[in-house]
């Protein structure tokens, strides 16, 4: 048992190098899967525009596109900052991921290596999710069935390893964990629906909080649930400010298309959240006879998304504040809860 971290401190750039060609994959999840298009085929990486295959030298995690200027060698089309940005970003979570268990540690290896595996796992996916939903308000139900699979496998390890993390009220804790973020999101949507007669979440955003919880578990979900709330509530006061010194007529016109849509009924919103807790929506990836009884939608069917869709500031959906949210309280979890318990201490004696 190795009492501290047991890789020198510089190994956080393997993790991170790692990190970046993982998110150079993860460009090509979040450019396939909301377009219904295979990650498998074609095995190679493709131009979107003049589909030219791309070799090895526009492979290069962050170097090819600064190399290349964000531009086709083939065409010289603009590829967006986005592949840059998500390849950095994962690169970043995964460097912080193997310092944070690989060089400070504390844990026996086993015990480390699930964190990194699994947690790393879950940040590629949160990276995932929340690029789909800025670019398609899509958080694809294969990558929520992702994150659930990944806490279920971490909590096999867990258990493997008779670890006290292992089970939690009765029951293994990523189940405990997959609850508690279904019961928080969906009871959101569902006392929203009840109290102003709106959509309050997207069933995306449920799924997710299902998978998070069953990664990082109750406490930390709950946490991460707060987070969300405040960085969507802070987002918010920054879009009212930024309105006052911009005109909203286009902001107008989105909002007016919004309230044509009719609400979720209440049958629908509580036979689905039934359908997330049976996990029916991943059994259903594989049984889509399934998936198409309970939703009455097929889970492969392809929405009409527009290749540049206009972003508005006040249409960011809230996934990827769940997204972020998620990410802080898996790396920040325990200043997170010491400054919680100052607090508590604070204000009274408990
Ligand atoms: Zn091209």
């Amino acid at each position: 048992m190795l009492s501290y971290g047991f890789f020198p401190d510089w190994t956080w750039i393997v993790g991170a190098w790692i990190g970046a060609t993982v998110g150079s994959f993860l460009n090509v999840v979040i450019y396939r899967l909301p377009r219904g298009l295979s990650i498998g085929q074609p095995k190679w990486s493709f131009c979107p525009k003049c589909e030219a295959r791309l070799r090895l030298p526009d492979l290069i995690p962050l170097f090819s596109w600064l190399f290349l200027r964000g531009k086709c060698r083939h065409c010289a089309a603009p590829i967006g900052p986005r592949y840059f940005i998500v390849e950095l970003i994962t690169g970043s979570l995964f460097g912080m991921i193997w310092y944070q268990h690989f060089v400070v540690g504390g844990g026996s290896a086993a015990y480390e290596t699930t964190m990194v595996v699994g947690y790393s796992l879950l940040a590629a996916a949160l990276v995932a999710a929340i690029f789909t939903d800025l670019a398609h308000y899509i958080i694809p139900d294969q990558i929520n069935a992702f994150m659930l699979a990944t806490g279920i496998g971490m909590n096999i390890a867990l258990l493997v390893m008779n670890h006290p993390a292992a089970m939690q009220w009765g029951m293994p804790s990523s189940i405990a964990g997959a609850l508690v973020g279904i019961g928080v999101i969906w009871g959101i949507a569902f006392l929203g629906r009840l109290a102003f007669g709106k959509d309050a979440m997207g069933h995306g955003d449920i799924k997710m909080a299902r998978g998070i919880g069953a990664v990082i578990l109750p406490a930390a979900a709950l946490m991460s649930f707060a987070l969300a709330v405040i960085m969507g509530a802070l987002m918010g006061v920054v879009i009212i400010i930024a309105r006052r010194y911009a005109s909203d007529e286009a902001e107008e016109v989105d909002e007016d298309a919004e309230n044509i849509e009719e609400p979720e009924t209440i049958g629908s919103l509580l036979k689905c959240g039934l359908g997330y807790v049976l996990c029916i929506d991943v059994i259903g990836l594989f049984v889509p006879k399934l998936y198409e009884a309970w939703f009455e939608e097929n889970p492969y069917a392809v929405e009409e998304i527009e290749d540049d869709p206009e972003v508005s500031l006040s249409m960011i959906p809230f996934g990827p504040y769940l997204a972020a949210g998620a990410l802080g309280a898996m790396l920040f979890n325990e200043p997170l809860q010491k400054l919680i318990d100052a607090y508590l201490n604070s204000v009274g004696p408990s």
